[in-house]
């Protein structure tokens, strides 16, 4: 039987916003059909439920680090990222019943604040069990690093002996980020691609040291080189950022998600745009607040016209993982127009993860997870409110 719902606006995503729209859905939340009020009224639509707010679909939350969910609360803020680095690789050793534990609850959690759909970075194969099991839908993507040359390969054999974990599951091997992986990686990470053509994914510009080491080889990071016993006498500076320095290195046919950009330049969105057709922005406000206690130049971004996901990035660096709430931290510290966040939140992260046939907005023949939101008018415009809760 079919269930009918309406709301004070109804947000397909790929159609225009319907006020007092009905969407009628079967009992396991398949998309029957999306009506705008007078439609649904001609139809002589009955048995409608109505919402008091708005309804959009399921979040893509294309950025976590579901293995980090045991540090919740134990690493402090506002250090800046090198530290948070090391702080990260003292604390992330821990009992597997603890890292299972904690992911469970982060699984839980993603699902209560109406997320379906997960790009979530895998250092190793323990997440496994739990993403077979979660009525979510995750891709895995398997990071590498080394900056040393010398390990390159034994960066990717291990990789892939992991990636043997997750067989049947949506995975891609990727990069780190631009400080953490050598040239010699990244020629690694390119034939792999040839034979896992997924997304892919790349920490991108989350502190000035980033730029700064790649340009005069200087900063946070030679101290974190020191603290990891790494000799990088062989390194020298490329002059050019952390982005124009990596792009080139990585293939152009794989849709990449550039994580973070809290440092890059519109001469960065520039060269990248004119290098590299397939790029997406992840925005991820409450990490980098944590974390550096900075913000991308989101409107800057906007004017560009890139294509912009949100991430929670992982319990390490954030108090909770619910992209509504990264919504809200967007909305609190730029002008955004609401259908904009709603459409960074749903349809361009399903689309990044190649999985817009059912996720994303709301169509026929789609099952996408149903949130509805709090609003509030304001002179006019519409606004985010402070709640939400999953509807299916
Ligand atoms: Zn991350």
């Amino acid at each position: 039987m079919i269930s009918y719902l309406s709301a004070s606006y109804i947000y397909p995503v790929t159609g225009p916003v319907l006020k007092n729209g009905v969407i009628g859905i079967d009992p396991d939340g398949l998309i029957r059909t999306v009506l705008s009020a007078e439609e649904a009224k001609n139809q002589n639509i009955e048995l409608v439920t109505f919402y008091e707010g708005l309804l959009v679909p399921g979040f893509v939350n294309t950025h976590c680090h579901l293995e980090l969910s045991h540090l919740k609360g134990k690493v402090e803020q506002h250090t800046g990222l090198t530290d948070f680095v090391q702080t990260v690789m003292k604390l992330r050793g821990a009992d597997d019943s603890a890292i299972e534990l904690a992911m469970l609850r982060a699984d839980v959690e993603m699902l209560e604040n109406g997320i379906v759909a997960v790009g979530d970075i895998s250092n190793q194969a323990i997440s496994s069990g739990i993403k077979r099991g979660s009525p979510i839908y995750y891709h895995t993507f398997l990071e590498v690093m080394g900056f040393n040359p010398a390990t390159a390969k034994a960066s990717i054999n291990r990789a892939l002996e992991f990636k043997q974990k997750f067989e049947g599951f949506p995975l891609s091997i990727v990069p780190h980020a631009p400080y953490s992986v050598s040239a010699e990686l990244f020629e690694e990470l390119r034939l792999v691609a040839e034979e896992l053509p997924g997304p892919v994914s790349i920490h991108n510009q989350e502190t000035p040291d980033e730029n700064a080491f790649f340009e005069r080889k200087e900063g946070g990071f030679l101290k974190l080189y020191e603290f990891l016993g790494l000799d990088i006498g062989f390194y020298e500076p490329s002059g050019k950022t952390s982005l124009q320095t990596v792009l080139p290195m990585m293939s152009d046919r794989q849709k990449t998600l550039l994580v973070h950009n809290t440092m890059s330049s519109n001469a960065d969105v520039v060269f990248a745009k004119a290098l590299h057709p397939l790029l997406y922005w992840c925005l991820c406000p409450n990490a980098n607040l944590y974390i550096e206690n900075k913000l991308p130049d989101v409107d800057m971004l906007r004017a560009t016209g890139v294509k912009i996901t949100l991430g929670t990035d992982s319990l390490a660096s954030n108090t909770g993982l619910s992209i509504f709430a990264e919504m809200l931290c967007l909305q609190d510290n730029f002008d955004i127009p609401v259908e904009e966040l709603i459409q960074w939140a749903t349809a361009n992260g399903a689309e990044f993860l190649g999985i817009s046939d059912r996720y994303g907005s709301f169509e026929t023949g789609k099952r996408p997870g149903i949130n509805l939101l709090d609003f509030e008018e304001v002179n006019g415009r519409i606004v985010l409110g402070r709640e939400m809760r999953r509807l299916y």
